[in-house]
């Protein structure tokens, strides 16, 4: 993904364009099979619509989105659809994201009907599969998904996502709606099924000690901007974005030795509409210096695979 970037715009009750939500600006990342990149920020840091836009559910204003030698932005409606089904989207809310009035056997069918995958037998045998193979007993086929738990509910939208065998699967606060007890047995249950389906996962949580468990590569986000990145273990080792350092010393630590210094960011996120100049973090950041309010600091590498956009750094 290469320079993405979303704005809404937004216009008046006449129709006149008033601006734009510039919800997404520039934001680079790659992804691999049997990897995972968590994508982590605060409500309205733009995670989701990057999200969404790779997969065209809301449809990019400028960028690249390079799939097996195909730029997937470039493509019609029509020769967009071929790549549609190697990308699959799993919701946060398992409830509102299954259609209540389907069998849940159906629901798992409905993609593949989608995309004419195999016969009607073809069909109920792999929903009947998947449904096993996610930790749903298959004589459960004929029920509804009001019938079921949160957990099992997001079980079947893992099902359904599999269904059509994507090589790439958005997951949106998969486990977020979960009871703490439940999100580890739907975090594990994750991690099984990428190695058997081969898959890649972009993996978006406000909640860094979940994504802690499932990414290799973390991407931190502000105000749109994707600000650091880096591989799990070195984020949480060695944060070097004021902002990241802010959200990793608000994680409770029992080991007193290892805690942070917490590190209180001021005041209230600023509107994407009117973004501040220079660095977006600057109106917040208890580092910032005076270039910070006019010069934007690009994103540089610091060590393997470590990048970090701040004028700290460079
Ligand atoms: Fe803070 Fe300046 Fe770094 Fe932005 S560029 S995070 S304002 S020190
Ligand atoms: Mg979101």
């Amino acid at each position: 993904v290469r320079n993405l970037k979303k704005y809404f715009p937004i216009t008046s009750p006449f129709g006149r364009l008033k601006g734009h939500v510039k919800a997404v600006e520039s934001v680079n990342f790659d992804l691999y099979e049997k990897g995972t990149l968590g994508l982590v920020g605060e409500s309205g840091c733009g995670k989701s619509t990057t999200g969404r836009s790779i997969l065209r559910l809301i449809e990019p204003t400028e960028g690249s989105v390079n799939y097996r030698g195909k730029d997937l932005l470039q493509l019609n409606q029509r020769e967009f659809k071929g790549f549609r089904k190697e990308m699959q989207m799993v919701f946060q809310d398992p409830h509102s994201s299954l259609n209540p009035k389907k069998r849940i056997g159906e629901l798992i069918e409905e993609p593949m009907e989608i995309h004419k995958i195999g016969t009607k037998a073809d069909r109920m045998e792999r929903a009947m599969d998947l449904l096993k193979r996610t930790g749903i007993r298959e004589d459960q086929y004929f029920r509804f998904p009001h019938e079921f738990s949160g957990g099992q509910r997001q079980r079947i939208g893992i099902a359904r996502a599999l269904a059509v065998d994507p090589a790439i699967i958005v997951l949106d606060e998969p486990v977020s709606a979960l009871d703490v007890s439940i999100q580890s047995q739907v975090l594990n249950l994750l991690e099984e099924i990428q190695d058997e389906f081969k898959l890649a996962y972009l993996f978006i949580s406000h909640d860094l000690s979940v994504v802690r468990h499932i990414a290799d590569e973390i991407g931190v986000m502000y105000l749109g901007h994707m600000v650091e990145k880096a591989p799990t273990d070195d984020l949480f080792a060695n944060p070097l974005h004021p902002y990241t350092k802010a959200l990793l010393s608000a994680i409770p630590i029992p080991d007193r030795k290892q805690r942070r210094e917490r590190i209180i960011i001021k005041g209230d996120v600023p509107s994407p509409i009117d973004p501040p100049s220079g660095c977006v973090f600057h109106t917040r950041c208890p580092f910032a210096m005076e270039q910070c309010k006019s010069i934007k600091p690009e994103m540089l590498q610091q060590s393997d695979g470590h990048q970090v956009a701040c004028h700290l750094y460079n």
